[in-house]
């Protein structure tokens, strides 16, 4: 099937005249782009449809609130469009194009005119790569890597693979939500994708579904495709306002991904990114909407944690009480913070770590974090 793109709000002719000026606003400043497909999805008839607040401009996007690099990736850059934070991982930002922008992306300074962060030209990112053996998982993102095209993604691959110590590739991408037809109507791509996820170095496709209405009968067999092509895929996405910060729509996303073989893997607290003011849940409502939606659900459907992407380090939010939340790194950029548990006080408007004051010494409170073992 051939998916049109659409670049400007003003062609949405499902919305309003009058409303379609204001957006054009918002979209001169954050860009809007969305494909046919995915307007399909959305629900007309509701004007709090998720699937539409998804991709639709919302005039709160204007407000002055948070920064365009909230957890500073601007610190991880060791070469053009290559990010090391971790000491395996290296990020590769392959292109500034999406299927869609999600109007609550935390990356959204990729796609503003003059930001230079993404390069086609991976040749400096396979040499630092070439040249740091302790990097076993490179991560394709963006933009998202599979609107590239399919002969490229090949190169890519193929110059990868030929590097020993890297283990797993792993494409981040929100194209079987916004245009599955990118996976089902090219079978050069799977091909391609069957042929470098070797039985002890695997491709890992890491899926983006924010809502279960996103598993459309295509994007399942989208997903189907990739998986009979021996690529082991997961779910991550944010807990965004309005479109899944509900257990009942959370429980249904993960249940729907663990079912359709993509198990969420991550549920992120939302960066406090500018423009996302709409879209932003304080960290308590979020955790509490997370652990009511696990109960219930099987094993498979709930592995997943509910993490900060903090400039520190990815920090899992563990627990909650009635006056304290209970935090841990999960990973982190300093080794002395390698699994440090933390007690904060527990403050209901707080949407990030800088927001929260600590509530405790290590090992306050009953807890030992020696006890729960190193990162
Ligand atoms: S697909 Fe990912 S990178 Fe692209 S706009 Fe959405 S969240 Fe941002």
């Amino acid at each position: 099937m051939r998916v049109k793109y659409i670049n400007d709000v003003g062609m949405v002719d499902r919305i309003p005249e009058g409303v379609r000026e204001r957006l054009t606003e918002v979209q001169q400043r954050y860009a809007f782009r969305v494909s046919d497909y995915y307007l399909s999805l959305i629900d007309w008839d509701d004007p709090a449809d998720p699937l539409r607040r998804i991709v639709m401009p919302d005039e709160g996007e204007l407000a002055d609130w948070g920064s365009l690099d909230a957890s500073n990736e601007a610190a991880h850059y060791v070469a053009p469009a290559v990010q090391h934070k971790y000491e395996q991982t290296v990020l590769l930002l392959v292109n500034e194009v999406c299927g869609a922008y999600c109007r609550y992306c935390f990356r959204k300074r990729l796609f503003m005119e003059g930001n230079d962060e993404t390069s086609l030209d991976i040749g400096p990112g396979l040499a630092y790569i070439r040249e740091h053996p302790e990097v076993t998982n490179v991560l394709f993102t963006g933009g998202d890597p599979l609107i590239l095209g399919t002969a490229r993604i090949a190169e890519i691959l193929a110059e990868l693979r030929s590097i020993p110590h890297v283990s797993i590739i792993r494409f981040g991408s929100k194209m079987p939500a916004f245009n599955p037809f990118r996976i089902l109507d090219d079978d050069r791509l799977v091909e391609v994708l069957s042929r470098h996820s070797l039985p002890d170095k695997r491709i890992y496709l890491m899926a983006h579904f924010d809502h279960p209405r996103e598993f459309t009968p295509e994007a399942v067999a989208a997903m189907d495709r990739v998986i009979r092509a021996g690529v082991i895929c997961v779910n991550q996405c944010p807990v965004i306002g309005g479109v899944n910060d509900d257990p009942a729509t959370l429980k249904a996303l993960f249940r729907k991904g663990s079912h359709t073989g993509v198990p969420q893997y991550y549920l992120f607290q939302g960066r406090p990114t500018a423009g996302n003011l709409p879209y932003a849940v304080p960290i308590v409502r979020g955790f509490l909407a997370f652990d009511e939606a696990r109960r219930g659900l099987s094993g498979l459907a709930k592995r997943t944690r509910f993490v900060m992407s903090h400039e520190s380090g990815k920090i899992e939010i563990v627990a909650v009480d009635e006056s304290r939340i209970y935090l841990r790194y999960h990973r982190a950029r300093d080794p002395a913070d390698r699994g440090r548990f933390m007690v904060c006080r527990r403050d209901d408007n707080a949407g990030w770590l800088d927001d929260l004051e600590p509530g405790g010494e290590r090992g306050a409170g009953g807890f030992d974090d020696r006890a729960l073992g190193p990162e």
